[in-house]
């Protein structure tokens, strides 16, 4: 029974990460990527937390890990823009500035 629920995690995960790929990286809908992004973020945080609530960390440890969570997703959500010229996502790593210009056509972003 455990073990199956950790393959139903997994198996969501997978799914995730192809239809992050399929939504973010391909495709040229920039204003759909935008209003999906966030959504997409905050769903793949609760997948995480589920897992973490789900293995049973001492106490501390899970809601250090949850508090963690939070500002992390909303970090990656604005650290990650869409460009308007080519739809491509330019990211920076979480704890920087978010990026000005498109990493893949130097648009200003
Ligand atoms: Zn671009």
């Amino acid at each position: 029974m455990q073990q199956d629920l950790l393959i139903i995690f997994a198996a969501v995960w997978l799914a995730m990460a192809a239809a992050s790929y399929m939504l973010f990286q391909r495709g040229t809908d920039v204003a759909r990527k935008r209003k999906l992004w966030p959504t997409y973020n905050i769903a793949s945080n609760v997948v995480i937390g589920a897992v973490i609530v789900y293995v049973q960390p001492p106490l501390p440890m899970m809601l250090g890990l949850l508090a963690f969570m939070v500002p992390l997703t909303w970090l990656t959500i604005r650290s990650t823009k869409f460009c308007d010229g080519c739809g491509n996502p330019s990211r920076s790593p979480f704890f920087m500035k978010p990026p000005e210009k498109c990493s893949h056509c130097q648009k200003k972003l």
